[in-house]
């Protein structure tokens, strides 16, 4: 497989307060990770963790403060809008909430046909282009004519596939691609995102807060908490055994339909620090079960390991329960 996005140490910062007190915060703070042709990598995290705004950065709808971003051979961070155009026809974002993202008063064919008129293609017939795209969404051709308002939440989304997959990019960025979907529904879009990866060689990136997903489709998965990564491995092997303290946590809130397999639950303090009050030292001590002394004052390193990135002091052996388990199974 060959790279076709590395990102190296980006950085997101937003001015907030009012005018005469204002303050920077970084909303992505420092975030590494290469993408592979054909491979499907997931950000995971709370609401707020900053993987969205980390999707809008790569695809340059968002400024970084610092680090670099290159798409194949071609560093993209320092492009500007205009220049980010043709690049867009290679990278596709799907966006949260599928009938809301989709203009209200265009038909479905035209949604669909809409790239090629952003990208001024003239080579490619709509006639034939709308009927071909509905079908490899699994969707007939008459439902060209309808609007969003007539489309079910997964029609929708199928629909928001279509379009991305319209210029044949080579990699999508899907952010909560089943958000809003009923459970039934959510596989049938994972299926149809899976399929469509495996027959067109997509890149995939998912950006998500449901474990469900991650497992369906991710080849590998990165776990984000306050803006930074903190656990990066094979999905399979993050799963079965997570080795930073937050992403055991998050998995063991995640019910598995296997009771052999169930874990127990590992309870956090609600509370996520601002991200204008960074704790110091590890920045999850303030909910992490197994915070030792040494974790309040020292910021621990993203080490690599053989097959997993972790940062923190004692990653996790296999199996291993917080100190005082809280058990709420
Ligand atoms: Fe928990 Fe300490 Fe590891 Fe941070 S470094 S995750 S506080 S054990």
């Amino acid at each position: 497989m060959s790279g076709i996005l590395e990102v190296r140490d980006v950085e997101v910062t937003f001015e907030v307060g009012p005018l005469m007190r204002r303050r920077s915060i970084l909303g992505v703070a420092g975030v590494s990770f290469d993408l592979h042709a054909g491979e499907t990598f997931a950000i995971v995290g709370e609401s707020g963790s900053g993987k969205t705004t980390l999707a809008r950065a790569i695809n340059g709808l968002q400024g970084i403060s610092a680090g670099s971003i290159r798409f194949g051979e071609e560093r993209i961070d320092t492009l500007g809008g205009r220049a980010m155009k043709p690049l867009r026809r290679r990278m596709s974002m799907m966006f949260q909430d599928p009938v809301g993202s989709l203009s209200p008063r265009m038909k479905v064919g035209n949604l669909i046909a809409e790239p090629f008129r952003i990208h001024e293609i003239v080579d490619k017939n709509p006639s034939v282009e709308v009927p071909r795209l509905l079908s490899l969404v699994g969707l007939t051709p008459e439902f060209a004519d309808r609007y969003p308002h007539q489309l079910s939440g997964g029609q929708a989304r199928r629909v928001g596939v279509a379009r991305a997959i319209a210029l044949n990019p080579a990699l999508i960025i899907a952010d909560e691609p089943t958000a809003g979907l009923d459970v039934s529904v959510q596989g049938e879009v994972l299926n149809l995102l899976n399929d469509l990866r495996e027959r067109l060689g997509l890149a995939m990136i998912i950006i998500t807060h449901n474990l469900h997903v991650v497992h369906h489709v991710a080849d590998r998965m990165a776990v984000m908490y306050l803006g930074r990564f903190v656990e990066v491995g094979d999905t399979d092997e993050v799963f079965r055994a997570p080795r930073h303290p937050y992403t055991a946590a998050l998995l063991s809130a995640n019910p598995e339909p296997d009771p052999d397999k169930a874990r127990d639950r590992i309870a956090l303090p609600a509370e996520v620090p601002s991200l204008l009050a960074r704790p110091a030292g590890c920045e999850f001590h303030s909910r992490c079960p197994w915070v030792a002394a040494r974790c309040k004052s020292e910021a621990p390193e993203f080490v690599q390991g053989r097959t997993r990135r972790v940062a923190c002091h004692t990653p996790l052996e296999p199996g291993a329960r917080p100190p005082e388990l809280e058990v709420t199974q």
